[in-house]
């Protein structure tokens, strides 16, 4: 399970390949080692230990750092939308102007 407040934490912490399914997390108060075996991370911290199902903010910088889909999904939900930007009534966008151009061009 991906707890949004240990993600949110995750993103502040670097996770460094040391070796195949090996990890090095810093940025946090002490430095993790997270071992990834298949879907499996095991990290050494007491937050691991003790809430057995959630991931913890190394493991979850590790899964972060590997591309995690879910994890990144879940991410979605931190960061919104950036809303898109519209032109204001009466300017020309660079992009407006350049398919006026193409379009009189007369290409199909
Ligand atoms: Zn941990």
């Amino acid at each position: 399970m991906i707890e949004k407040a240990r993600l949110a934490r995750a993103l502040y912490l670097t996770a460094r390949r040391t070796a195949s399914g090996r990890y090095t997390v810093t940025g946090g108060m002490a430095p993790h080692e997270v071992t990834v075996d298949g879907e499996r991370l095991t990290c050494g911290c007491a937050d691991a230990s003790l809430r057995a199902g959630v991931e913890c903010k190394h493991a979850l910088a590790v899964l972060l750092r590997r591309g995690n889909l879910d994890v990144l999904a879940a991410l979605r939900e931190l960061v919104p939308m950036p809303k898109r930007r519209r032109p204001r009534a009466g300017t020309k966008t660079t992009e407006s102007r350049r398919c006026r151009r193409e379009g009189a061009g007369g290409r199909a």
